[in-house]
């Protein structure tokens, strides 16, 4: 059997790994990275699997509209990937970029199969929930007597809204693990201090009577902050203001977590709409906003959109407050020159940045910690560690080291197992 990082290696974007048997090939994952050209990545595979829909796991797919491909995934992977897909040809027209079409994106869906198990000539897949985002899978595959274990991005803690995964029901003692490493180098605080830090933070702006950014994401992190914001001013943590989401793109995603909410925590099911908010309004544009507020708006990393505009608007006035909840950020986001810099660029002129920048890390990915408790809970053979950068993989490496046979490979590097 032959394991080959096709991306994702020594870093976050672009993840694709091939698995190929004497009898089969199948891709895990097929995503790219947003700074870059689309990677060439092979599109000779009986399957594609795809652990969850964020464009660095999912984002390559368009590569595959003419070539009958397989996919397996969940049905909510399917669906927003979908609807990100649309978006990606939908800019990259605009830029006069004619790649793709939508009946392209369109032939992706019709080649889904949502299913958790799947048989392919010699290898059998088992796909289970991953925590991370709605809908996201860790795969475990058994062929030619061998077990290997991908992980995806997952997490081992609840949150509001969705449960961690569960270790218990993955393979033991696989013969390969296959495991992200996004924050193999570091620990978070308990999720309980970071939420009461949250609320804080929040508080203390709407006190002061400032405007609050929280640059997030369109799938699962918009809905997620919309719900925790909306619940704690229903039940008082937080007082009543101004609170909006700008993306049409999240609006759209919406409808699919009220779709599918069998996958949530037990708490989201017992309501009958539990992503209609009562606190909370969906805006298409930023200036139909009622100053002060708190605005959800995408892009996540500030690069464009309803964030990268309120953040250049609101940056000077030290009343206001930008809330980043990854701990994640590109070096090219203008999120982290702020941050960083306290300065911003708008149209050529240099703004410094005067609103309090609080980074509070209310991340869907494991930590060290629970890597280390994954990896003590599986004990694999062999772990090859990807998605994380090289100080956060070697971090890790040292660290479970006594554990496993723990390895980071390069890109286009081949394993023989
Ligand atoms: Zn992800």
């Amino acid at each position: 059997m032959k394991i080959e990082v096709l991306g994702g290696a020594r870093e976050v974007g672009g993840s694709c790994i091939s698995v190929q048997t004497d009898d089969c090939k199948i891709a895990l994952d097929y995503g790219t990275k947003l700074d870059e050209e689309a990677p060439k990545l092979p599109r000779n595979f009986d399957a594609v699997i795809i652990s969850h829909a964020h464009l660095d796991h999912s984002g390559s797919l368009l590569n595959l509209s003419d070539n009958n491909p397989v996919i397996v995934g969940s049905k909510i992977t399917r669906d927003v990937t979908n609807e990100l897909l649309h978006d990606m040809i939908k800019i990259q027209n605009e830029e006069g970029n004619f790649q793709f079409y939508d009946e392209d994106a369109a032939k992706i869906s019709e080649a889904w199969l949502t299913r958790n198990n799947i048989a392919l000539p010699g290898m059998a897949i088992q796909l289970q929930s991953a925590g991370h985002v709605a809908g996201a899978k860790i795969t475990s595959i058994e062929a030619e007597n061998k077990k290997i274990v991908y992980t995806g991005d997952f997490c081992l803690h609840d949150t509001e809204i969705l449960e961690g995964c569960n270790p218990e029901t993955l393979p033991r003692e696989p013969d390969v693990l296959i495991s992200e490493c996004t924050y193999g180098g570091k620990t978070r605080p308990p999720r309980k201090q970071l939420i009461n830090h949250f609320y804080k933070q929040v508080s203390k702006t709407i006190e002061r009577k400032g405007n609050i950014l929280i640059p997030t994401f369109a799938f699962h992190r918009t809905q997620e902050m919309a719900r925790r914001i909306d619940q704690a001013m229903e039940n008082g943590t937080l007082p009543r203001y101004n609170v909006y989401t700008i993306s049409n793109l999240a609006h759209r995603i919406n409808r699919y977590f009220q779709e599918n909410k069998r996958l949530f925590t037990q708490e989201v099911q017992k309501q009958e709409h539990p992503f209609n908010y009562r606190h909370v309004k969906h805006l298409n544009r930023t200036r139909q906003i009622r100053e002060p507020a708190i605005v959800i708006a995408t892009s996540g990393f500030g690069h464009a959109g309803a964030s990268l505009r309120l953040l250049t608007q609101w940056a000077e006035d030290p009343h206001n407050s930008v809330i980043l909840t990854s701990g994640f950020l590109p070096d090219d986001s203008p999120l982290k020159q702020a941050k960083e810099n306290r300065t911003l660029k708008d149209n050529g002129e240099t703004i410094t940045v005067q609103a309090e920048i609080e980074q509070i890390e209310l991340s869907g990915h494991a930590d060290q910690n629970e890597l280390i408790q994954f990896i003590n809970n599986l004990k694999p053979k062999k772990t090859i560690l990807v998605h994380g950068e090289l100080e956060q993989a070697q971090a890790l490496q040292e660290k479970i080291s006594q554990i496993t046979d723990a390895y980071i490979p390069e890109k286009g590097e081949t394993i023989n197992i």
